[in-house]
């Protein structure tokens, strides 16, 4: 069943430090006022054209496999490969903060207003990492309510583009989810529109399927590394 959700604005505004670490700054203690202000009108602008929306739909082992093997072009192993046919459940997802954000974004950075333009991108893609957060959280609370999952279960997202996962596997994603319903389209380079969009999978079971070591292939170009701060907070959960 496809579930569609309008998602409460408040809900996803991003705490001006999120924002600041987006831009590399890393303690908000010694900033200037200059950028304090910037990112104060950054939320003015992003509140005032946000347009939030969520969407998820369940999908089996096997009909994920055929999405993710895609047209074939991802790493021979990755940690999706790994986990997915562990998982208990599976539910492919898409979320966006809205068109009228990213417009104004790429309309700032046409005008040269660059640093305005930097700090709105940021603070919408703090935004729309928190509206995955919601969905993902929405999608777990539903498996509970249906008695699907418990307590001890753990959900986390995994999207095309990262980690082995070729951005390719977009093109199955959308055709099997159809985030059309809620505004986002996909370019022939895979990429969506509006920009500021995030689709994937998230896979429920054990906690110990989304603990592995960062030694694919694909981890010997990552510079974020950003699984390992989510894996640690993972072992060391009850
Ligand atoms: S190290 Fe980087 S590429 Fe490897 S699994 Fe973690 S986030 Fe992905």
């Amino acid at each position: 069943m496809q579930n569609i959700l309008e998602i409460e604005a408040q809900s996803i505004l991003p705490g001006s430090e999120d924002v600041l670490r987006a831009q590399g700054i890393m303690s908000s203690g010694d900033v200037d006022d200059r950028i304090i202000e910037l990112v104060e009108q950054a939320g003015k602008i992003f509140n005032s054209l946000r347009r939030p929306m969520g969407m998820f739909t369940r999908i089996s082992r096997d009909d994920f496999r055929e999405i993710y093997t895609g047209s074939g072009r991802n790493d021979n192993e990755t940690p999706v490969a790994d986990i997915f046919p562990n998982a208990d459940h599976l539910s492919l997802f898409a979320v966006t903060v809205g068109v009228e954000v990213s417009l104004e974004i790429n309309r700032l950075f046409a005008k040269n207003d660059f640093a305005l333009a930097a700090m709105l991108d940021s603070f919408a893609s703090e935004a729309v990492e928190n509206c995955a957060q919601i969905i993902q959280d929405e999608y777990h609370s539903s498996l509970i309510a249906g008695k699907k999952g418990s307590d001890d279960l753990v959900s986390m997202r995994y999207s095309p583009g990262y980690c082995g996962w070729h951005i390719s596997g977009q093109k199955k994603l959308f055709e099997y989810l159809q985030p059309g319903k809620i505004g986002i389209t996909l370019s022939d380079t895979f990429l969506m529109q509006p920009l500021k969009s995030i689709s994937g999978v998230i896979l429920t079971g054990d906690k110990k399927i989304h603990i592995y070591e960062d030694n694919y292939p694909c981890c010997e170009s990552c510079k974020n590394r950003s699984c390992l701060q989510r894996i640690e907070r993972l072992k060391q959960s009850a």
